[in-house]
């Protein structure tokens, strides 16, 4: 604690978060997650979801994209399963919420568009999902676009904006500390945890709380990032962390990852090299 309600995360403020699992355990207890997203020409985007998530410990990966992306993640991530919705080219209509509610967590965002199309899929998604839920990329911009959506947020609920992304959602900031604030107050307000990322990423909780984080480099500043921390967090809810442990550890080895992946290398770490370097991270945490 550095001042009244702000934390700097340290490594063993985040290793006692982690949950064990027993010899016995099978897939189920790793949790069944389901990311959900990708369009025409974005389809990268939802595959590096869903690679971290598996990397970071699933038991079952399920992408739910439209149609164009069939072939492209099952052939990319023979690992994952691939649901395809009603959109050839983004997603479109509806999950009914039985469907929806097999899953122990979901991750909404990564390259879905922000058409009309795309944005009345993710208003009949929240509609019929209220389960634990990391909402990133285009899914924050989506709900900037129809600030009527906010109503649909709550305490099973993660947003992991970026800079801008945060600025469309509550107007533009004239400094950091000012951003700082808002994304406390958006938290309280919407009862949900909010995730402003950067240098020293911030996880907001609706109690007031403000965790920092002191792991990750300037190597994570790359296409694709971002999306490896969306799988990462649902995954941690997949796996029964609470929202506020699942954000915390999510966020920590997110960047312990970045570090290890720029490990030796100057310039040109790519997303999918922080992917790869997940499963290293428990190492440095056990
Ligand atoms: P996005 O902009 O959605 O791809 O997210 C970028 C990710 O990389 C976030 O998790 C950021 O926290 C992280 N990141 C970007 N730049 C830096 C930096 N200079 N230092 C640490 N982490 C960073
Ligand atoms: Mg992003």
């Amino acid at each position: 604690q550095f001042s009244e309600g702000k934390y700097y995360l340290q490594y063993k403020d985040v290793a006692k978060r982690h949950l064990r699992f027993g010899r016995f355990s099978h897939k189920g207890d790793f949790g069944k997650v389901l990311v959900c997203g990708g369009s025409y020409g974005s389809m990268g985007a939802l595959k590096m979801a869903a690679t971290a998530s598996l990397r970071t410990g699933s038991g079952l990966v399920t992408c739910l994209a439209p149609k164009c992306g069939m072939g492209i993640l099952q052939s990319s991530l023979p690992e994952a399963q691939v649901l395809t919705g009603e959109g050839e080219n983004e997603l479109a209509g509806s999950v009914d919420s039985e469907s929806l509610s097999r899953f122990d967590a979901i991750g909404i965002g990564p390259g879905m568009g922000t058409s009309q199309t795309s944005s009345c899929f993710l208003g009949k998604f929240l509609e019929n999902y209220k389960g634990p839920l990391v909402i990133d990329a285009d899914g924050i911009n989506i709900l900037a676009k129809q600030p009527g959506l906010l109503n649909y947020l709550n305490e099973n609920v993660i947003l992991t904006p970026h800079v801008k992304e945060f600025e469309r959602l509550v107007g533009p900031c004239q400094n950091h500390k000012e951003r700082l604030d808002k994304a406390l107050e958006f938290s309280m307000k919407h009862g949900c945890i909010l995730i402003l990322k950067g240098a020293h990423t911030a996880i907001s909780l609706p109690n007031g709380k403000q965790y920092f984080n002191s792991t990750g480099n300037k190597h994570m500043a790359t296409g694709g990032s971002g999306d490896v921390l969306t799988g990462m967090i649902t995954s941690f809810l997949g796996q029964g962390y609470s929202v506020e442990n699942a954000a915390v550890c999510g966020v920590y080895q997110h960047g312990l990852a970045g570090q290890i992946a720029s490990k030796n290398r100057l310039r040109g770490t790519i997303a999918s090299d922080i992917v790869e370097a997940i499963p290293r991270t428990y190492i440095l945490l056990k």
